[in-house]
């Protein structure tokens, strides 16, 4: 039993990943980037073309985010002042994967900083 970080130890993106907010919900890109994981950041591309909300669940907020024929669903939460975010696309990732990196850097540009200090929708 060797107690090291493994592949084991990294989470499925279908698991929510909790991203503390700062002052009024804010959450800035530069703040984001600390969510990404590194080889993440350096090659991989998520050339999202559209990002729209399809239904307000228990769960969350649901977004389909696709490119072309790819289509994932991200699942935003807001619970005391932390943002969670979950995608489908299977992955096992340290933080975020890039869909959904993509996706929140999205909604920062178009909404600004304080897009998460509401309801979303
Ligand atoms: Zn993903």
């Amino acid at each position: 039993m060797a107690n090291r970080i493994g592949k084991d130890d990294l989470r499925n993106t279908k698991e929510f990943y909790p991203i503390r907010l700062g002052f009024y919900g804010a959450l800035s890109e530069g703040d984001l980037k600390r969510h990404i994981d590194n080889d993440t950041l350096v090659y991989k591309h998520w050339h999202l073309q559209s990002l729209n909300l399809q239904m307000v669940t228990r769960q969350g907020f649901i977004f389909s985010n696709s490119n072309g024929s790819i289509r994932y669903s991200l699942t935003l939460k807001i619970e005391a002042n932390t943002l969670y975010i979950a995608c489908d696309c299977d992955r096992r990732v340290e933080r975020l994967c890039h869909h959904a990196c993509n996706a929140l850097k999205h909604l920062i540009s178009i909404k600004g900083e304080s897009v998460f200090s509401g309801k979303l929708a």
